[in-house]
């Protein structure tokens, strides 16, 4: 029996996944395939940065994720009873049920074939030919499909490459793990546009409103710390209270954890495979930037794979650009993880920001500096 062939068969569903399969609809058959019941909800802040939002007006979304979002406008930094503020207008906070959705959607219109509820692992490459053996697990039913280029968008737990050797991921010794939920918006949270950073000395807690209903909740929490205080729901408690933000009862909303945050994978490519979004590596949520990440990876990528269907080898220009444009960025958000581990040094340095304009102006400064356009990641969809 002949398998199914794809030119493109891209794993995951998230922001780096389903933003790739759209901009590369066209090209060729491409298949999308999602572990999750969808439409599904993911653990996140929902903070879409202005080099985030770049990548969506070329995918034609930014208008219409703007209007299903809310925009933002300055950011809240509180700890040890401390508060200060920066203005950051640009952004845009919106649900990644609706984000992830509207991406997916998009793909469909353009011909993508996309599968929920569907596993893939990469098998291994295929006996003739360029290209890889794919299996697909839906409802206790197992099938093969060809790709000629294999997307590992599988975030940070994802798994799809587990057999092949050499792409085992390394979790950071001291990692934190991340935490978030949904909650109705209610007054004492965050002002609409204001996006409120709780950091306490063992975790911290973002809160920004996604529409007029409801706020998100993310946050990273040390784990050792979760499990001695009473769990992830008391540990989220914890954290606001020692940064002296307003409590709120967290009684009947949903927490859900996500694995270690802090990771890198070996190897990011091979030939005819490429390894995108969180699956690649990630730092900590703390900067917001992890779906900028994504989508610029999805943006180069797709240039590239237009370029290996013409007969290039992408596997070290992917390599590169993730060397150059991603992880320089993550050691920058490494050294901001680190200063967050030094509780007096956030009090100290959120005490000068509420005194010293100036302080609150370099801040402003630095999160600007974390929205400067990727090289390459400007990417236009076929
Ligand atoms: C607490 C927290 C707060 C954050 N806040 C922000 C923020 O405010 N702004 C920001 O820009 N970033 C934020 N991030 C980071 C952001 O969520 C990620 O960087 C982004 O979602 C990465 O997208 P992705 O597509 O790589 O992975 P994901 O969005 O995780 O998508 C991966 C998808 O793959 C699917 N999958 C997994 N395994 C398989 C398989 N074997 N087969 C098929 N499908 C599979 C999963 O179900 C999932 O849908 C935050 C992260 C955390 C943890």
């Amino acid at each position: 029996m002949t398998n199914e062939r794809y030119d493109v068969v891209v794993i995951g569903a998230g922001v780096a996944g389903a933003a790739f399969a759209a901009g590369c609809a066209g090209s060729g058959r491409v298949l999308l395939v999602e572990r999750s019941v969808w439409p599904r909800d993911k653990v996140c802040g929902c903070c879409l940065n202005a080099a985030a939002l770049a990548s969506l007006a070329n995918l034609g979304l930014a208008e219409e994720v703007a209007a299903s979002g809310a925009a933002m406008q300055c950011v809240r930094l509180r700890a040890s009873g401390r508060a200060a503020g920066f203005a950051r207008a640009g952004g845009v906070a919106v649900s990644r049920k609706v984000l992830d959705g509207l991406l997916v959607a998009r793909g469909v219109a353009r011909g993508v074939v996309f599968q929920a509820e569907t596993a893939a692992i990469v098998v291994g490459p295929q006996p003739r030919g360029a290209g890889w053996l794919v299996e697909l697990r839906h409802g206790g039913c197992d099938r093969i499909v060809e790709a000629g280029l294999v997307i590992a968008a599988d975030g940070l737990t994802g798994g799809s490459l587990d057999r092949l050797e050499g792409f085992g991921p390394r979790v950071c010794g001291r990692s934190w793990f991340g935490v978030g939920g949904a909650l109705e918006a209610c007054a004492g949270g965050p002002a609409p546009g204001e996006v409120e950073l709780c950091i306490g000395a063992n975790g911290y807690v973002g809160r920004v409103r996604v529409d007029a209903m409801t706020t998100a909740l993310a946050g990273a929490l040390d784990p050792a710390w979760t499990k001695r205080i009473g769990g992830p729901r008391r540990a989220l408690e914890a954290v606001l209270d020692e940064a002296g933000a307003s409590t709120i009862d967290l009684g009947d909303v949903q927490i859900r954890g996500t694995g270690l945050l802090s990771r890198r994978r070996a190897r990011v490519s091979a030939p005819d495979l490429l390894v995108l979004g969180d699956a690649a590596g990630y730092v900590e949520p703390f900067t917001g930037e992890g779906m900028a990440w994504a989508f610029a990876g999805a943006g180069a990528a797709v240039r590239m794979a237009e370029s290996g269907m013409r007969g290039v080898d992408i596997a070290g220009a992917w390599s590169r650009w993730h060397a150059g444009e991603v992880r320089s960025r993550q050691r920058m958000c490494g050294v901001i993880r680190g200063v967050l581990r030094r509780p007096w040094l956030v009090g100290g340095a959120v005490a000068l920001m509420g005194r010293v304009p100036a302080a609150a102006g370099l801040a402003e400064l630095i999160a600007r500096g974390l929205e400067r356009p990727y090289a390459g990641g400007d990417w236009v969809p076929a």
